[in-house]
């Protein structure tokens, strides 16, 4: 338990990947901005610099749309709260969970009985490694390996990837492509451990498109099913409904 809390001590919510995913190092492209890109045009910017058939992923921080619709995210796999089975299944949340195998370790039933009403299963690292910086062949055991653990369990491969911390580098989107993922996914939003909501940059408020990142707390004062009545709440008084991200992000870029 120390080990783990020890490892989600930084969580993901940190300040460090919003430089990731609006700054960037030039290999991440604005958040966004792909996402929107019509079916089939496959001639990302960043595909140009790179010889291999294989697109590199978008990595984005929010959906544009339109819709009045949010997405919500989960982190990690550390907290199992078997009240929000019950809340994903009577409100038909279509949410995702972004899973770390060295997090999750023997609890990958609590996360089966998720999928089973109705919510996605996505790549999250097998051990929580800050990729940026690491080697390919390091970064790709890192995406690889998880998508070979939650295929053999679940039966479906991952196309959507959340980097720990939201740090990553070029060669993150190169490996992330290589193992079948078709967007990294960021966030502008996140719900801590006392169910509020903090905005990494423009509007102090929920927007249409704004992916919220719900990350794993060592003792929260709110569990993960009440946490994420307030977020519906919150959502509800903005007119915004919770839309699938695999609906709007999973297509993008190429087919491995
Ligand atoms: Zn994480």
């Amino acid at each position: 338990m120390a080990a783990l809390a020890l490892l989600l001590a930084a969580g993901c919510a940190g300040p460090v990947q919003h430089r990731a995913a609006t700054a960037g190092d030039g290999a991440g492209q604005p958040a966004g901005e792909t996402a929107t890109r019509p079916a089939g045009d496959s001639t990302a910017p960043a595909a140009a610099a790179r010889p291999s058939a294989t697109a590199l992923p978008p990595a984005v921080d929010r959906v544009r749309t339109t819709d009045k619709v949010v997405f919500l995210t989960y982190d990690d796999g550390a907290e199992r709260d078997p009240r929000l089975i019950g809340l994903v299944r009577e409100r038909r949340l279509p949410v995702s969970f972004f899973l770390t195998d060295s997090v999750v370790g023997p609890g990958y039933a609590h996360f089966a009985r998720l999928r089973a009403v109705g919510a996605g299963l996505q790549n999250h690292t097998l051990d929580h490694t800050a990729l940026r910086g690491l080697p390919y062949a390091g970064q790709r055991a890192q995406i690889c390996g998880q998508q070979r653990k939650l295929t053999s369990r679940f039966g479906v491969r991952p196309r959507l990837f959340r980097p720990p911390y939201g740090t990553y580098d070029a060669t993150t989107l190169r490996a992330a492509a290589d193992c079948g993922i078709t967007a990294l996914v960021l966030w502008r939003v996140s719900l801590d451990g006392d169910g509020v909501l903090t905005y990494a940059q423009g509007a102090k408020q929920l927007m249409p498109g704004d992916i919220v990142s719900v990350p794993s707390v060592d003792l929260p004062s709110l569990t993960l099913a009440e946490r994420t009545r307030r977020l519906l709440k919150e959502a509800d008084r903005r007119g915004l409904r919770v839309a699938r991200l695999e609906d709007y992000l999973a297509g993008t870029g190429a087919e491995p």
